[in-house]
């Protein structure tokens, strides 16, 4: 394994050097690291890609859409869409966000990231994944070749939700339009969506991420290939995890290699 790649999976939380769980006392996530270092030797970024089955997105769950709202920024370039969502008083976040947090990133990415909704240190700076999740995010996308200023990176909502709860209904409803502009102009190849609020909200579903991961699911509007995997912050609390994310970058890469 090259250098760079060995540094970037050092990054993430992979130990390179911790021997295969065959013995009792190497219980625990030590396994899974190994694991992920055998998908990453088997799984090399230049083989043939393993079969993934696509499917449609079914909507299961209820995602209220503000149709008014969506016409009035669905012929909008970068510029204005970024003026209008940072004045947006469409939902009650508006009171207590520092900033709108709008997206960051090449504008002609292939890649675009879509995380859940920003926290305190991304309401304060005004950047997505901007804290120890974006750290990880980043060597997360290093693992696959990515630098973060190569991929467009934005969230389900643009502002901070109270105390980083869960995003209400009404919440992500007024502010799907600013998301779906931002995927409609930047026509990404691939989406790679990380954790349950952002999958469930661009699938329409209410299935888990275990369940979600591992396919290569379709965007709509656009039928745009969709990736799942863990959040970043999830990753840091459950490291053992992380060979599957892993596991999700490679078939991003694969994904992206076919394009
Ligand atoms: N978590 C997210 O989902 N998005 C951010 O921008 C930061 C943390």
């Amino acid at each position: 394994m090259d250098p760079r790649r060995r540094a970037c999976l050092r990054a993430m939380g992979i130990d390179l050097w911790v021997p295969k769980a065959g013995s009792e006392q190497r219980a625990g996530h030590e396994g899974f690291e190994q694991e992920a270092l055998d998908a990453a030797d088997v799984l090399s970024l230049g083989e043939a890609p393993v079969t993934i089955q696509a499917e449609r997105s079914s909507p299961g769950i209820e995602t209220a859409t503000t149709f008014g709202a969506l016409d009035a920024v669905s012929d909008l370039g970068w510029d204005e869409l970024r003026e209008t969502a940072v004045n947006c008083h469409n939902c009650d976040l508006h009171q207590t966000r520092t900033q709108v947090v709008f997206g960051v990133g090449n504008r002609n990415a292939s890649l675009m990231v879509v995380g859940e909704a920003p926290g305190a240190d991304e309401d304060r700076q005004g950047e997505p994944f901007v804290g120890r999740a974006g750290l990880l995010l980043n060597a997360m996308l290093e693992s696959i070749g990515f630098a973060r200023d190569q991929v467009y990176i934005a969230n389900i909502i643009k502002c901070r939700p109270p105390g980083n709860r869960d995003p209400h209904i009404e919440e992500t409803a007024a502010c799907q339009p600013f998301l779906h502009r931002q995927i409609a102009l930047l026509q990404p190849q691939l989406i790679l969506s990380v954790g349950r609020v952002s999958a469930h909200n661009l699938l329409g579903t209410e299935e888990s991420v275990g369940r979600l991961r591992g396919r290569v699911h379709r965007f709509d509007p656009g039928d745009i290939p969709l990736i799942v995997t863990y959040h970043p912050a999830y990753l840091l609390r459950r490291p053992q995890e992380k060979s599957k994310a892993w596991q999700d970058l490679q078939a991003v890469h694969r994904q992206l290699s076919q394009a």
